[in-house]
């Protein structure tokens, strides 16, 4: 989604630079959104129709009270995206239930499966996995491994999909059931009615469908042969990291009928959300998404202390490790990065957020060598300071330096996003509150 984000981006901040907003401004603007739209490969005919109706939300619509007609634009602009990308937000129900995850080869379902059990653990329901994929030779150990990973029971005692199914129906005590299934190159009768069998035996709450973000905007069709000839309650979809044509994927989901209901956003675990259209929106074109954070900070058992400090860039040597660490817990960097309100529009250097492990080992020792003042206060270490430390972490002056740089870099970024460029006193202060946004 990285190329599609930035130049959504970019759109918003064209308008936030324009001038005077005429006619002939807002259709350059609508131009730069479709280019941008059906580069993510979003359908022609979803794309024109967007673009009349924000043309005409903001040509012809009366001007509400408080706003200028610059405000409104970015407003309308920012909530047909919304509504583009997704109706509805994914309602997902803490209960006992069973999932049934359906789809083509390599969509993601496997994965999916040990994501969504991650998901219902730490949210304190007990998950267990069922393996009815008997077509793949490896999906047996797969499945055995994602649930080690996860600490979660795997089924899959039996030879039929359906018998595997069954047994674990008997045998397993878990809240929540989650069926992985064999998946095929496309949606033939074979498949069709192998899952039919399948769902029979299982009587699931929900069958998601998953789908991968590359496919683009032919997730609509996909979507709707598999809801006709199976029936699905939601959609999964993945991949959505790796891809340029998340756009076109989102958009197809949201026409098809069924709503997203979780995101894949990485190959680990715990890279899963339940999907949001707003936060999502908000997130692409660099508004942050504070309660994405809070959650994903919860997730894996960050305080909210802790988490208030990341957003605040409170940053003084003391800080820095912790948060650095803590950081690294919830995920990649730069994805926490574009929660974060302001930081998600800032360009950071390439691979400055993601510091390998001996590094984080190393500057620990040289903060630990540190006087309680230059950790307070790390503008006073100089060079003699500086050969001090090293000598006394052991380690070699050039990996403090680094150290101090890159503490110097990530302050400097924290601070820009905490001064909320563009948001806290930019032209977009007012729209931020439109959304319920803390700036
Ligand atoms: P299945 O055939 O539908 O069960 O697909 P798998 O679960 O085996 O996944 C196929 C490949 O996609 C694996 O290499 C996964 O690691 C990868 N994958 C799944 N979900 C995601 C995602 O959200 N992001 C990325 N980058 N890779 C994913
Ligand atoms: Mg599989």
């Amino acid at each position: 989604m990285q190329d599609f984000g930035s130049s959504l981006k970019n759109v918003f901040r064209k308008i936030a630079g324009l001038g005077i907003v005429d006619k002939e401004a807002v259709e350059a603007i609508i131009k730069e959104l479709q280019r941008t739209l059906l580069q993510g490969d979003v359908d022609v005919a979803l794309v024109s129709e967007l673009s009349s109706k924000i043309k005409k939300r903001v040509l012809e619509a009366k001007l509400p009270a408080g706003l200028t007609l610059k405000e409104y634009f970015i407003k309308s602009l920012y909530e047909e995206i919304v509504e583009f990308l997704g109706r509805e937000k994914g309602e997902v129900a803490l209960k006992k239930q069973r999932i049934l995850l359906i789809g083509l080869f390599g969509s993601g379902k496997t994965t999916t499966a040990g994501k969504i059990a991650k998901w219902f653990k730490v949210r304190g329901l007990k998950p267990g996995l069922v393996a009815c994929d008997t077509h793949r030779a490896a999906a047996k150990e797969q499945i055995k491994q994602i649930g080690k990973r996860v600490e979660v029971p795997v089924y899959y005692s039996g030879k039929k999909p359906e018998d595997i199914a069954k047994e674990a129906l008997k045998k397993s005590k878990e809240d929540v059931l989650i069926f992985d299934s064999a998946g095929r190159d496309a949606l033939d009768s074979k498949l069709a009615k192998e899952l039919k069998d399948l769902s029979k035996v299982i009587k699931p709450d929900e069958v998601l469908l998953v789908i991968p973000a590359d496919i683009g905007q032919a997730a609509r069709k996909q979507s709707e042969e598999f809801n006709k000839l199976v029936g699905i309650t939601g959609i999964v979809v993945t991949k959505l990291d790796g891809t340029a044509r998340g756009g076109g994927a989102l958009a197809a989901a949201a026409v098809s009928g069924a709503g997203v209901k979780f995101i894949g956003i990485g190959e680990k675990v715990g890279d899963l959300e339940v999907y949001d259209p707003t936060r999502f929106v908000s997130r692409l074109i660099g508004y942050g998404d504070i309660q994405g954070l809070l959650e994903k900070a919860k997730e894996v058992g960050i305080s909210k202390e802790t988490a208030d400090k990341i957003m605040e860039g409170k940053f003084t040597l003391n800080e820095f490790y912790e948060q650095i660490k803590s950081m690294q817990k919830m995920g990649s960097l730069s994805k926490i990065m574009d929660m974060i309100p302001g930081a998600g529009g800032m360009k950071i250097p390439k691979g400055m957020l993601d510091v390998q492990e001996d590094k984080m080992k190393k500057w620990k020792f040289a903060i630990d060598s540190m006087t309680k003042e230059e950790r307070e206060n790390p503008e006073i270490i100089k060079a003699s300071r500086i050969k001090r430390i090293a000598k006394g972490a052991g380690l070699s002056e050039s990996d403090v330096r680094d150290m101090l740089k890159y503490y110097k870099q990530t302050k400097k970024v924290m601070k820009m996003a905490k001064g909320g460029k563009g948001l806290k006193r930019g032209p977009l202060a007012a729209i931020a509150k439109q959304f319920g946004m803390k700036a």
